[in-house]
């Protein structure tokens, strides 16, 4: 007997017939004699839709009570799917975040988890049930609901996975897995078979939605191996798990496209010590993550500093560098909206020259300017407009030679 769960995306249960065809899937497992323990996303479309009404009611809304709006979403599905199955004839049962024992931190809004409590679980597995929990959520010490990030019901299925030592975590979605970048951009992109966990936690951090980002972190910390696979067919999909030696033989393994970007360019700031850290303290005071940042020398007693952040944050950032400005002795704010990032990332970087030149040879073919640039050790990004990114993605796709071969 296995222990499996198994996570389903908001495609995978957007209306009535997709949640019956779960049903079919999770009852076919069952009959296995497999215990199941199943992670619900909202229906798609659901949770930007309450975050949309919060908004028009009030701009800023309290993060307490968009916790509380927001976790509606997946408690309409868990009790849909737990009707699915009984209808199938298999007995099943719903439970929150809360009740499954996913005790977070007090960070509303994104929640970090603290420990995993799974007894009631255990207990319903032991009497043969199918376990039916909302993803996204969890409760903290004061009892109340919290939201793990947007696209948190990743990270509920890998921690459940792990709090339960569960044999197999597949992840279901409306793709056959992690493709050598998003299909709905690049056509020829393929499925990548096996991925380790630093590629995979860099192509999410780097835009690649398939999974969230901090899932990643938490399946490799915890070493918990996992498929993203499509709800849609029977396909294999695609294995994240511990590097092996082989893997170092692509050089590059995938190419991600962050369209949630700004760059903020600050222009005329004193040239002095203790600048850049005034500047770099307002905006964390503000809780504004700055990402790629580059200056330029210091001339005539003045320097430019350009750096980019999510574009939510984008004014956030312009008010705090605005009210820092006085002190720094001058200087100008300008943000500009529509950039995007686009990277590379493999872990045969390491051990493989030439990277950068491909790139932006191919983004000179894509007569796309680069902006600013960063590296590490797996990844090279670069800050292009975004008009014109995708044929950018796609020519710079065609370059590594991840297209597939045309039948
Ligand atoms: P779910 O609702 O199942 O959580 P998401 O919408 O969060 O699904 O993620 C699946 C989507 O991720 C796909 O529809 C696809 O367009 C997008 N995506 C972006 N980059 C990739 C990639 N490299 N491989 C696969 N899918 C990708
Ligand atoms: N419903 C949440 C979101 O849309 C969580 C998830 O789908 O993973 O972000
Ligand atoms: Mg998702």
């Amino acid at each position: 007997m296995a222990r499996i769960v198994k996570k389903f995306g908001g495609t995978s249960v957007g209306d009535v017939d997709r949640i019956k065809n779960v049903a079919k899937i999770v009852k076919e497992e069952y009959d296995r004699g497999n215990e199941v323990v199943v992670v619900v996303s909202a229906r798609s479309g659901v949770t930007n839709e309450l975050v949309a009404r919060a908004k028009a009611i009030n701009s800023t809304p309290n993060d307490r009570e968009m916790d509380m709006l927001l976790v509606a979403g997946e408690q309409e599905t868990i009790a849909l799917t737990a009707m699915a199955l009984h209808a199938e004839g298999v007995g099943a049962v719903s439970m929150t975040g809360g009740q499954a024992g996913i005790k977070t931190d007090f960070a509303h809004t994104r929640a970090r988890i603290v420990s995993m409590e799974c007894e009631e679980i255990e207990k319903a597995l032991q009497e043969k049930k199918v376990v039916i929990v909302a993803g996204f959520q969890g409760t903290n010490d004061d009892g109340l609901v919290t939201t793990l990030g947007r696209g948190g019901s990743d990270l509920s299925a890998i921690a459940l996975a792990a709090g339960l030592k569960a044999d197999i975590c597949q992840v279901f979605t409306d793709v056959d897995g992690v493709y050598t970048a998003d299909p709905r951009i690049v056509p020829l992109a393929t499925k990548i078979p096996e991925i380790s966990y630093e590629e995979m936690l860099e192509l999410a951090s780097l835009g690649t939605k398939v999974m969230q980002a901090r899932s990643v972190e938490f399946a490799n910390k915890y070493n918990v191996t996992f498929e993203v696979r499509s709800s849609f067919n029977n396909n294999p999909g695609t294995i994240v798990k511990q590097e092996v030696s082989s893997m170092e033989d692509v050089v590059v393994r995938g190419v991600a496209l962050d369209k949630n970007q700004a760059k903020v360019m600050v222009g005329n700031i004193p040239d002095k010590p203790g600048s850049a850290a005034k500047l770099f303290d307002a905006l964390a005071s503000a809780n504004v993550i700055v990402d790629m940042i580059v200056q330029n020398l210091g001339r005539n007693g003045v320097a430019n500093m350009t750096f980019t952040v999510p574009r939510d944050d984008s004014e956030r950032a312009r008010v705090a560098v605005e009210k820092v400005l006085e002190e720094l002795g001058g200087g100008e704010v300008t943000l500009f909206g529509d950039i995007v990032k686009l990277s590379v990332v493999g872990i045969g970087m390491r051990s493989h020259s030439g990277v950068a030149s491909t790139l932006f040879s191919a983004l000179a073919e894509a007569k796309s300017n680069i902006q600013i640039i960063s590296t590490s050790e797996i990844k090279i990004s670069v800050v292009i407009d975004e008009e014109g990114a995708a044929d950018a993605v796609r020519i710079v796709h065609t370059a590594f030679g991840l297209d597939k071969a045309e039948a």
